[in-house]
């Protein structure tokens, strides 16, 4: 479907959103990608969610992209005699093993791994960071701690620990059989909760076996302190607002979102910014003037994605959520200064022939009355080196490849169209026009240009490059073998 913005939107499905009906008026208003989110609904529902917007996609002729997100180690405390206690700022309070409800004194934290990461001085949030506990003295199986942050804490409440590298398990049970259902479901991507170290995509990636892309959720101070380890070892990168501004103090969340959106691009592997973006738009149909504002920062920061949570999960707005993203994205990447602050920030080093390459079928395009750039591409990798040149006209992604047509729907620009198989470089041609004037990209009378790497089938291969009139019988013609 072709779209008047760049930046792609990530919408994630829930109560408000899992009818047919609502899906495809999500597509439609501009979804690219849905995020099935692991810690909310049974396999059953999550199950017939895939299954709609597997349909959705038939019907609209358009490939799709999902995103599953894996819940990840969630950390809570246990439960109180009386529900919930009041803890108030200098008071002692303590964390053990012990089976015994919890009291104004002291709460069961069944993490053992916890504990023995700990260490005086560290930092233990609860609630999202509601109430702060500092630790005193720890040992094996308890941890005495002051209140630095007061707050109600009640039965199960969600623990932070942000100082230190806790030593668990990357996926949790849960996880791992969630990643087998998905896997087998057919999602494109599986995001990652947590993520503390490269070895946690690198266990996830094991047991996924290319059945799906990794993407990292970067929401730990570990993980931005690991950042470009874990980087290169996954395929795209979540800027996990939410938890990122718990673990870290809330100003530190921007500038860190900056730096991580330039790195991926210049990794040329898709970014997106995460959470409470629209916020408001969860209660009404107006957002506020600041979350446009976050919107629009985000696409001048060059993300290959933006994403609603709660927004289309559970909002009274989902499709009106959809619609203001993409009407913000539309009017920022029309705004001269994008285009000054996007080709101002194109840093990458250029190494390969296709770096090489796809920098040439920009230059071109912006020397001269080009309509587009046209790739054929197996495992997706040159539309991504394309993309990540973010250049003025629509980009073509030509695959014959469904999982890669659909991964790369989180790629900034990229318009994919499934092709039947071809192996040869005419034949490449022949279906880039096609899908030019098809997609309405193009008229007969106008060129695009073409790339793509020869022999087929050889991923990072891209080593031609062709300039091409619209128009079949020239390109029949003309063209050579
Ligand atoms: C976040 O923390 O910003 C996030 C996207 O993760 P989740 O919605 O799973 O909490």
């Amino acid at each position: 479907m072709k779209r008047h913005r760049n930046v792609k939107i990530v919408a994630t499905l829930g109560p408000a959103s899992s009818t047919y009906e609502m899906i495809r008026a999500l597509s439609e208003a501009g979804a690219d990608v849905f995020r099935l989110n692991m810690s909310h609904g049974d396999h059953a529902e999550i199950g017939a969610r895939h299954a709609l917007i597997r349909q959705v996609e038939a019907d609209l002729g358009s490939p799709i992209g999902i995103l599953a997100d894996l819940q990840g180690p969630k950390l809570r405390v246990g439960t109180f005699a009386n529900g919930e206690e009041e803890l108030v700022e200098g008071q002692e309070f303590r964390l053990d093993l012990d089976d015994a409800p919890g009291d104004a004194t002291r709460v069961r934290l069944p993490h053992k791994e916890i504990f023995d990461a700990l260490e005086p001085g560290s930092s233990l949030l609860v609630n999202d960071g509601k109430i702060r506990l500092k630790v005193k003295e720890c040992g094996a199986n308890f941890a005495n701690c002051i209140v630095t942050v007061g707050g109600v804490i009640s039965n199960r409440k969600g623990v932070n620990v942000p100082d230190v590298v806790l030593p668990l398990a990357a996926l949790s049970e849960k996880d791992r059989k969630d990643l087998e259902f998905v896997c087998n479901l057919g999602v494109d991507w599986l995001a990652l909760s947590f993520v503390q170290r490269p070895a946690d995509v690198i266990e996830a990636r094991e047991l996924a076996k290319g059945r799906a892309a990794i993407l990292s959720k970067i929401e730990k101070p570990a993980a931005v302190k690991s950042f470009d380890e874990i980087l290169a070892v996954s395929d795209g990168i979540m800027v996990a607002r939410g938890d990122l501004g718990v673990e870290m103090p809330v100003q530190a969340v921007p500038p860190i979102q900056k730096q991580l959106v330039r790195k991926c691009r210049a990794a040329a592997k898709p970014v997106i910014v995460a959470t409470q973006m629209l916020e408001s738009m969860i209660e009404s149909p107006m957002p506020t003037r600041a979350e446009v504002s976050d919107v629009a920062t985000a696409i001048y920061e060059g993300a290959d994605a933006i994403m609603l949570s709660a927004e289309s999960a559970a909002g009274k707005y989902p499709v009106e959520a959809v619609t203001t993203m993409s009407n913000v994205a539309a009017e920022v990447e029309r705004d001269p200064t994008y285009r000054d602050v996007i080709e101002a920030s194109r840093k990458a080093k250029r190494t390969s022939t296709a770096d090489g390459i796809v920098a040439a079928a920009r230059e071109i395009a912006e020397t001269t009355d080009i309509k587009a750039i046209a790739c054929v591409t197996q495992s997706g990798t040159t539309a991504l080196l394309v993309a990540r040149e973010r250049p003025r006209v629509p980009i073509i992604a030509l695959t014959m490849v469904q999982a890669t047509a659909r991964r790369l729907c989180l790629t900034w620009g990229t318009n994919c169209f499934i092709i039947a198989p071809v192996n040869r470089f005419k034949g490449a041609v022949l279906a880039s026009i096609r899908a030019a004037n098809a997609g309405d990209f193009a008229e007969p009378q106008d060129l695009i240009v073409v790339i793509a790497g020869v022999p087929f089938n050889t991923p990072g291969s891209t080593n031609i490059l062709r300039v091409a009139p619209c128009e079949e019988r020239l390109i029949f013609a003309s063209e050579p073998e």
